[in-house]
């Protein structure tokens, strides 16, 4: 501020004030505390596709000339691995961006945008894409990054179901929201995982072990999008099996 600073006299006041000034610097500190950690995990999580893509590169240059067969099997790691790199690395970045960004909302229809993204996906996936009926589903959003949200959790129902299962798309009302669930039939999560699946960088033990491809970013992207739309995101149990991803989005402007 170029204005000198009000220096009060009354001890209530400069209580208070020191109380806010203690409030912010936590929150200031908080804030680069979550920047390390989420640099450090970035960091962590590509060390070791390197370490592999390294290690098969010497594997190559030491035995590739004896034996030849190693080297397609070594190639087709290399191949996959920077793939998975990149991919993390444009995840980041996507991440990165949204850091400081301002989404611009209009009203529009949530139920279309779902007709789209079914009919666009149903080509591309096995599992049969279902929806319910509600003919009153405007929403105060962003639609680019809605299709995204909507995407990211269509991706995992996907990923994380077998071929022969539904994928349900469900649209109510709820008060002063709209909210739309997306239901599986695969592998669900279990209560341990439940509250971590939104963190950047977490896989479920058993995505990890079951080797389904995966980054842990989708679902932290997905969030911070909702955040943006100022709307809500939670995760339940899909009865009798699977997951429900649930997604609140304001009908009006706040
Ligand atoms: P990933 O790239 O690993 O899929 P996400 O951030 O999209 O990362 O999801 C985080 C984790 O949450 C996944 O690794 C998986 O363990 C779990 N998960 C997300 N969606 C589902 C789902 N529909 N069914 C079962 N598990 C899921």
């Amino acid at each position: 501020h170029h204005e000198s600073l009000p220096i009060s006299s009354d001890p209530q006041e400069v209580h208070d004030l020191s109380i806010e000034f203690n409030r912010l610097l936590r929150s200031l500190n908080n804030q680069v505390l979550r920047e390390h950690q989420f640099v450090a995990d970035a960091s962590h999580e590509l060390r070791t596709p390197l370490a592999g893509v390294r290690g098969h590169i010497n594997l190559i240059r030491r035995h590739g000339q004896e034996h030849r067969d190693i080297v397609p099997t070594s190639l087709d790691y290399i191949d996959a691995e920077s793939l998975r790199m990149q991919r993390l690395i444009e995840s980041l970045l996507r991440l990165s961006r949204m850091d400081h960004v301002d989404l611009a909302l209009t009203y529009f229809n949530l139920s279309d945008l779902l007709d789209k993204i079914i009919t666009r996906y149903q080509q591309q996936i096995p599992q049969q894409l279902v929806r319910d009926q509600l003919s009153d589903t405007r929403v105060y959003a962003n639609q680019d990054s809605v299709e995204q949200i909507i995407t990211a959790l269509l991706d995992n129902a996907h990923k994380y179901s077998p071929a022969e299962s539904t994928i349900t798309f469900e649209v109510a009302n709820a008060g002063d929201c709209i909210q739309l669930k997306v239901l599986d039939q695969g592998i669900g999560i279990s209560d341990q995982d439940k509250p971590h699946v939104f963190d950047r960088f977490y896989r479920a033990d058993q995505s990890r072990s079951q080797k389904i491809v995966g980054s842990g970013l989708g679902l932290a992207i997905a969030a911070r999008l909702v955040d943006l739309n100022h709307g809500q995101i939670t995760v339940q149990d899909n009865i009798p099996y699977g997951s429900c991803f649930i997604v609140s989005l304001n009908k009006t402007k706040p």
